[in-house]
């Protein structure tokens, strides 16, 4: 038998890990001047007026929950196939998720399901570019607009996606970017929000910072009273180190040809089982770009696929059961977009550590019973 192939393999550029050595070596690898420049690079890149960077995507979310005042009494329409730490951030706030259902077709949010779903209680809506694959964006910000709602974007999978030519993070609203192991811009752990006005970002930096009015950083940098700070609201313990943002410097300049190989390797998955019966490869809606962090398939048996995968050494994954379904958030709703989703998802392999050879075992061991 070949080589084991995983669903993930975090690839590390051999410049992150000279940037990272640098860092080490500097006498400050703590949050710093390097921090400031990967936010100011990555708010360029995406094209969003402020970008702060904090030690998680789901550290980003909840800062954007913070952000909202959203609190005990309110709720948050979101998405149930998603990451469940999306949706614990809610929790984390004494606030109460309320379900939409998803396009069955592609696990995004169903924007008409958004808008059934918004009541008088309501506060925000919550949605996750799934895959990369970008949700029906203006319907989602005009039901907003009508509704005065808040929209705050999960973009975990979404880094370098496109929405009608504006990278997600160019908008309106609030997006919230992962940078963990497997995603496709790393710094190993990390993430960022992205939001519109000079208020926000200052707030968000506060607020990774426990509530302290100025880091250690900033205060460092001024000459008086530099030992003095007030600790203005409750905060956390949230802010990215230099470390991580050398990584992700490091990383910046080589994410769009990363997901352009991995769309490369999802159109290969698409043509070369397009004749199989049962079975397909999700698509990018129309006028959008995936960053395809995942390849989900769509199998009327997905759960003999997946040992029929692992048989031949395939690694596969399920993204994701329905967040309805978990202890935590139940009782279930009835969502039968997100029961059809959930129960036919497979995501196969797309990483950059695949070779054009372990694409082809990866397409033969799905073929193989079909
Ligand atoms: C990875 C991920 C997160 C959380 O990011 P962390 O950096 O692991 O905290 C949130 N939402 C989705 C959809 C994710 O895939």
């Amino acid at each position: 038998m070949n080589e084991p192939i995983t669903l993930f393999r975090p690839t590390v550029a051999e410049d992150a890990i000279v940037a990272a050595g640098e860092v080490l070596r500097s006498g400050w690898p703590g949050p710093g001047p390097i921090v400031e420049r990967f936010e100011r690079e990555f708010a360029d890149f995406v094209g969003a007026p402020h970008a702060v960077a904090v030690s998680s995507g789901t550290a980003a979310l909840h800062l954007a929950v913070r952000l909202l005042d959203i609190g005990p009494g309110d709720e948050v329409v979101t998405s149930p196939i998603t990451f469940v730490g999306a949706n614990e951030v809610i929790l984390y706030e004494g606030a109460t998720p309320v379900f939409a259902d998803v396009d069955p077709d592609r696990g995004t949010v169903d924007v008409d399901s958004v808008a059934a779903s918004i009541g008088p209680r309501t506060r925000a809506l919550m949605v996750t570019h799934l895959s990369g694959n970008p949700v029906d964006l203006d319907r989602l910000y005009a039901l907003a607009d009508r509704h005065g709602l808040a929209v705050i974007e999960d973009a975990a999978h979404a880094c370098g996606s496109t929405y009608r030519g504006v990278r997600i993070g160019g908008g309106a609203g609030m997006q919230a970017f992962s940078f963990q192991a497997t995603k496709n811009l790393t710094t190993i752990d990390g993430g960022m929000i992205c939001v519109r006005n000079e208020a926000d970002a200052a707030r968000a930096r506060r607020l990774r910072w426990r509530g302290i009015d100025q880091d250690t950083w900033s205060r460092s940098r001024t000459s008086a009273y530099r030992w003095s700070y007030d600790v203005v609201e409750l905060g956390h313990k949230y802010a990215m180190n230099d470390l991580q943002a050398a990584i992700g410097l490091a990383h910046l300049p080589l994410l769009e040809a990363g997901n352009a190989r991995r769309r490369q390797i999802a159109a290969r998955y698409r043509s070369e089982l397009a004749d199989v019966a049962g079975l397909k490869v999700v698509e990018p809606p129309p006028g959008c770009s995936s960053a395809t962090y995942i390849c989900p398939l769509l199998a009327e048996r997905r759960d003999h696929l997946v040992d029929q995968l692992a048989e031949a050494g395939v690694g596969s994954g399920v993204h994701y059961r329905r967040n309805d379904d978990h202890a935590i958030f139940g009782p279930p709703r009835d969502l039968p977009g997100a029961e059809t989703y959930w129960t036919r998802t497979l995501s196969i392999p797309v990483h950059l550590g695949l070779t054009d050879g372990d694409v082809d075992q990866v397409v033969q061991a799905v073929r193989k019973d079909a």
